[in-house]
C-alpha cells in the first residue's frame, strides 16, 4: 500500500466534542500505524457558524490530547497560526480566497455536470410543501436545469442571486464500499441536486470536502457514521470530476448512557471540560480509543504507542459505543496511580491553587502530604479541593457534621479530647513520630479505643468522623491549626 494520507476535518464550533476527538484519534492511529500522514483541515465555509477564537482553541486541545499532526495550521509560541505542510492552505476560507473551488465548479459547469439555480427560497419551500402533500420525498425539482450555460451566465452577470447545483442523472445506482458497513447502494432518484456553491459564493461542505480530500491526496476518509448518507453525493462528485474516490470508514456513533447520541444534555461532552476538570490526556485517549474499537488482547490500559501498534480498521465495531463517565473515571484513576510523585504533587498543588485553597506562601510539605494522602482516592484533579477543603479552610470555616458534634459531646469525647489537646500543646516537635503515636498514646492512657476514641478525635479537627490517614491529616493541619480547632470543638 502507498503511504496513506488521513485527515481530521472539523468545523471550528468553539469546542471539540468527545466524538470528534474519537474521529481525530482513529485517523491519527491509522496514519501512525501505517507510517502515513495525518492532516488537520479546518472546514469553516459555513460563515453563519463562525466562532471567534475557535481555531486557536481547537489547535490547543489537539495538542493537549497528544494528537500531533504532520500537516495543517499550527500555533507558534507567540499564539500566531501558521501552516505546516505542502498541500495547504489547510483552512477552507483561505482556499476560497485562492479560487480553488472556482476552478472546479467551472469545470463542472462547463461539462454540464452542474448548473446555476436562481430559484427563490419561497419557490423551493412551495415545491417541497407540494411534494410532501403528494407523499413524495421533498427535493429540488430541477426547475433551473432548463437554462443553457450562456443564459445562466447572463443572469449572473445581471446580478441575479444564484446557487450552483450538482446535476444528478435519473435513476442511477451509486454504490460505494465502507470498510465497516460493507457495500452501500443509493439510487439518484432518492437524492437531491446538491447545492455546491451557496448564495454567499462559498462552497458547501459537500463540494469543498471532495475537492480538498482529492487535492490533499487523502486516501482514507474516517469520520462519524452520520456522514454516511452524504457519501453517495461525494462519490458521484468524484466521478463527475474524473477523480478516484478514497476509502471510506464510517465510525459507530458515540452514545450517552441513555443510548442516544452523546449530547450536551447528558453532561460534559467537550474535551475542554474534561481537561479543565483535571483529567489526564493519556487516560482520556486510552478510554476514547475503546469507543467502538477493541485490541486483540483483553488489555484495557494501553499507552499511545501500544494503541498505534494495535490499531487497525478491522476491529472497529458496527454498533454504537457508549461513553460512560464512570468508566473514564476508572481509567483516569489508573493513570493517576501511575504518576510519579513529583508530577502528582505538582498537579495536586495546581488544583488546590486553582480553587484558592493554597498560595505561594503555603508550605510545600503540606501539598506533598495532601498528594500522598489523596492521590489514590481521586478520579480526577478537581476532586482534590472538593475532598480537602476542610484541611485548608480557616478554623471558623470547618463544617462539623451532626455525628461529629455527637462524638465530640459524647462521654468518651469528654475524656479523650482534653488529653488530646494537652499532648498537642506540650509537643516539642509536631512531626511524623509524634503525630503517628498520638492517638495510640491516648488509648494507652485512657483505655478507650475504637469508635469511642477515633470518632471524637477525628471529628474535633476535621468536622467528620471518617477520613483518610490521620497522621497525615494532623501534619497537614499543623500544631497551631489543630489547637485552634480543638478550641472551636469545645464550643459546639
Ligand atoms: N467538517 C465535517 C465535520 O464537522 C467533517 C466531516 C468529514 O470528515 O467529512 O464533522
Amino acid at each position: 500500500m502507498d503511504q496513506p494520507v488521513l485527515r481530521f476535518a472539523p468545523s471550528p464550533t468553539g469546542y471539540l466534542h468527545i466524538g470528534g476527538l474519537r474521529t481525530a484519534l482513529f485517523n491519527y492511529l491509522y496514519a501512525r500505524h501505517h507510517g502515513g500522514t495525518f492532516t488537520l483541515r479546518i472546514e469553516d465555509t459555513d460563515r453563519t457558524r463562525y466562532v471567534e477564537g475557535a481555531l486557536e482553541n481547537l489547535i490547543d486541545i489537539l495538542k493537549w490530547s497528544g494528537l500531533d499532526y504532520d500537516e495543517g495550521p499550527k500555533m507558534t509560541a507567540g499564539g500566531e497560526v501558521v501552516e505546516e505542510g505542502g498541500r495547504g492552505p489547510y483552512i477552507q476560507s483561505d482556499r476560497v480566497k485562492e479560487g480553488i473551488y472556482d476552478r472546479y465548479i467551472n469545470q463542472l459547469l462547463e461539462e454540464g455536470k452542474a448548473y446555476y439555480c436562481f430559484c427563490s427560497r419561497e419557490r423551493i419551500d412551495r415545491v417541497r410543501e407540494a411534494q410532501k402533500e403528494a407523499g413524495e420525498t421533498p427535493r429540488y425539482d430541477g426547475h433551473c436545469r432548463k437554462y443553457s450555460l450562456e443564459e445562466a451566465r447572463e443572469k449572473v452577470a445581471a446580478g441575479e442571486d444564484y446557487v450552483v447545483r450538482l446535476k444528478l442523472p435519473e435513476n442511477q445506482d451509486i454504490t460505494f464500499h465502507d470498510a465497516i458497513k460493507g457495500d452501500i447502494t443509493i439510487n439518484t432518484d432518492e437524492m437531491d441536486d446538491q447545492v455546491l456553491i451557496k448564495s454567499d459564493g462559498f462552497p458547501t461542505y459537500h463540494f469543498a470536502v471532495v475537492v480538498d480530500d482529492h487535492l490533499m491526496g487523502v486516501t482514507h476518509v474516517v469520520r462519524g457514521e452520520e456522514w454516511i448518507s452524504s457519501t453517495p453525493k461525494h462519490v458521484f462528485l468524484y466521478r463527475s470530476l474524473g477523480w478516484k474516490a478514497p476509502e471510506y470508514v464510517h465510525l459507530p456513533t458515540v452514545l450517552g448512557n441513555d443510548h442516544k447520541k452523546l449530547s450536551k444534555r447528558q453532561g460534559d461532552v467537550a474535551v475542554e471540560q474534561f481537561r479543565d476538570k483535571g483529567y489526564l490526556p493519556e487516560a482520556l485517549i486510552n478510554y476514547i480509543a475503546l469507543l467502538g474499537w477493541s485490541p486483540k488482547s483483553n488489555q484495557e490500559v494501553l499507552s499511545m504507542e501500544e494503541l498505534i501498534k494495535e490499531f487497525d480498521f478491522d476491529r472497529i465495531s458496527n454498533t454504537g459505543a457508549i461513553f460512560d463517565t464512570k468508566k473514564l473515571n476508572w481509567f483516569n484513576q489508573e493513570y493517576i496511580k501511575k504518576m510519579s510523585s513529583e508530577d502528582l504533587i505538582d498537579r495536586v498543588g495546581q488544583s488546590l491553587k486553582k480553587a484558592g485553597l493554597v498560595d505561594e506562601t503555603t508550605d510545600p510539605e503540606k501539598i506533598a502530604l495532601t498528594a500522598e494522602t489523596y492521590g489514590n482516592r481521586i478520579e480526577y484533579f478537581d476532586q482534590v479541593p472538593e475532598m480537602t477543603r476542610h484541611l485548608f479552610c480557616s478554623t471558623e470555616e470547618v463544617i462539623y457534621e451532626e455525628d461529629a458534634v455527637e462524638a465530640i459531646r459524647s462521654e468518651s469525647g469528654k475524656i479523650v479530647l482534653p488529653l488530646f489537646e494537652d499532648k498537642v500543646c506540650q509537643a516539642s516537635s509536631f512531626d511524623r513520630d509524634f503525630a503517628g503515636s498520638l492517638v495510640k498514646s491516648i488509648q494507652k492512657e485512657t483505655g478507650i479505643k475504637g469508635k469511642d476514641l477515633w470518632w471524637p478525635v477525628r471529628a474535633s479537627v476535621v468536622g467528620s468522623t471518617s477520613g483518610p490517614d490521620f497522621t497525615n491529616t494532623l501534619l497537614i493541619l499543623g500544631k497551631k491549626e489543630v489547637l485552634g480547632r480543638l478550641e472551636r470543638a469545645k464550643t459546639l
